[in-house]
């Protein structure tokens, strides 16, 4: 019994500069995935049979169409409202094919012979692609994130559908007519518009997920896979902490954390969202950061001008307000910052600090994806790092320290899949070292480093004998002497 939603809702998106509701469009139904999973299917041997260097080629031409659409990045653009960030989202794609190229050079290189443990028995692997990998992305950075894993996918050899956020869904039509421009990638990768249902009736067609969002999706999506049988590669959400040491420099540590709070307006699982400082330079510190923050500007009303976008998803002003009135509720001040303001229908924020915070807040516990940069001091630094540890998530964290090596010897005790040393949120830009996540920040393997591609492939193992074959007779019973 074919028991497939073929319904195409119609949805609509709201404009984050406007707060308009401003684009419609049709989530693609359970009928579609399964006729657009079967074509990738039948395209998928063909992608697969060639070399690495082959599908790179073709992958180093889609970039170039997807870097030269001002079509594409108008519409990323209007999704997220920004364009410094549209536009290095879209430039990523290029250096990204030549860097998994690199990698996969490396791993298939590795499929030869090798001895065995058994001196006439040789081994070699065979590295087979899953058909089709499904991605589901959020939309913080639409098409970024999106690549993470769509690129690595590609170059093992898989077809891939990709369901990005229905938040951000207006740079999907474009990417598709480039898509189609370029018929060797068409016949293997598709991006598909919907929603949380979208997302589900996916998972159950696809060989394996890899799914970027909340930790409250994420426990569905994880369930799903498990009902399918599928592996999913899970990297959810995020309260990095970052321990600022008593040597370290106040007016660049100042700096630094702005940047790593506010940028893309806190929208980014790396952003930081607790600071933990030693009480003797926490003064000059948050002095510092308060005089930085009020000269951050918004991009409003000329996008081409000032520092942050507006918040892309209206709920998130909701979260970041409850966070907020929490916090004061509780004890907290707020420095500077703290108001959502609306412009021409658009929600913004200003860099928002606060001080006297402690671990019975919101805003110190639960992910607020908003500039703020609530402050805590500590005296001992085991307890800073006891406190950056009293949280659910194990994303990523940093450290600044006088100097790389007490730098090191703290990150070395927290409990997160990346720590950036001597700066902050370094995994925005850096996808080299594998890395895995600590509770409840993700789940499988590494989307980064060498193992961010052989997470598509089922390894096959073949081995060889070359020696002389035993019969039955040497496994006949024999009496002890
Ligand atoms: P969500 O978890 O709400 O959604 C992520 C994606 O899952 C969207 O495409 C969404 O569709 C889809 N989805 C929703 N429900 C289901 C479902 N039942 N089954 C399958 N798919 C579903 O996350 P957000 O989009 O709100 O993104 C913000 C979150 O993402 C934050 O927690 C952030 O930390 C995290 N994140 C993590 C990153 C990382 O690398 N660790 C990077 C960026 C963000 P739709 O939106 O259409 O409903």
């Amino acid at each position: 019994m074919n028991t497939a939603n073929n319904k195409n809702r119609i949805l609509q998106a709201r404009n984050p500069r406007t707060g308009e509701m401003d684009y419609s469009f049709e989530a693609t139904g359970e009928e579609e995935i399964i006729s657009i999973v079967a074509d990738l299917r039948k395209g998928q041997p063909a992608w697969a049979a060639m070399s690495v260097q082959e599908r790179a080629g073709i992958l180093a031409d889609w970039a170039d169409a997807v870097s030269s659409s001002d079509e594409l990045l108008q519409a990323l653009v209007t999704d997220t409202g920004r364009y410094f960030i549209a536009s290095a989202e879209l430039a990523r794609l290029s250096t990204m094919v030549q860097d998994w190229l690199k990698i996969g050079e490396t791993i298939f290189a590795e499929q030869i012979a090798k001895q065995s443990s058994a001196p006439t028995v040789t081994y070699k692997h065979q590295l087979v692609p899953f058909e089709v990998v499904g991605v589901i992305g959020p939309w913080n950075f639409p098409f970024l994130i999106t690549l993470i894993d769509l690129v690595p996918a590609l170059m093992a050899g898989s077809a891939v559908v990709v369901k990005p956020s229905e938040i951000t869904p207006r740079f999907i039509a474009p990417l598709q007519k480039i898509l189609e421009q370029i018929p060797a990638l068409n016949a293997v990768c598709r991006f598909i518009e919907g929603d949380g249902q979208t997302g589900q009736d996916l998972i159950k067609h696809v060989d394996a997920l890899c799914f970027t969002g909340s930790v409250k999706t994420g426990k569905i999506v994880y369930q799903s896979g498990a009902e399918n049988f599928i592996p999913i590669y899970a990297e959810l959400g995020g309260k990095d902490p970052v321990i600022i040491t008593e040597n370290a420099d106040p007016k660049n540590t100042a700096k630094i954390v702005l940047r790593a709070s506010v940028q893309a307006t806190g929208q980014a699982c790396q952003s930081i969202e607790r600071v933990y400082i030693h009480s003797s330079i926490a003064e000059a510190f948050t002095s510092e950061l308060v005089r930085l923050s009020e000269q951050v500007e918004i991009n409003y009303p000329d996008i081409y001008e000032g520092h942050i976008g507006p918040l892309i998803f209206d709920k998130q002003a909701d979260i970041i307000q409850s966070h907020l009135k929490d916090a004061e509720e509780k004890g907290a001040e707020i420095l500077c910052g703290g108001l959502i303001e609306q412009h021409g229908g658009g929600l913004w924020i200003l860099p928002t600090v606060l001080k006297n915070v402690d671990h019975s807040m919101l805003t110190m516990t639960d992910e607020t994806f908003g500039p703020i940069i609530p402050i805590m001091t500590y005296t001992d630094v085991n307890e800073a790092i006891e406190l950056a540890n009293d949280t659910q998530y194990g994303l990523s964290a940093a450290v600044l320290a006088g100097d790389r090596v007490e730098a090191e010897r703290i990150a070395m005790h927290l409990d997160a899949g990346a720590i950036s040393i001597q700066d902050c949120g370094i995994t925005a830009y850096v996808f080299d070292g594998e890395k895995n996540w600590f509770k409840y920040s993700g789940t499988g393997a590494s989307r980064m480093g060498q193992m961010g591609m052989v997470r598509f492939f089922r390894k096959k193992v073949l081995y060889t004998q070359s020696g002389e074959t035993q019969g039955i007779d040497a496994m006949g019973e024999q009496k002890p002497s």
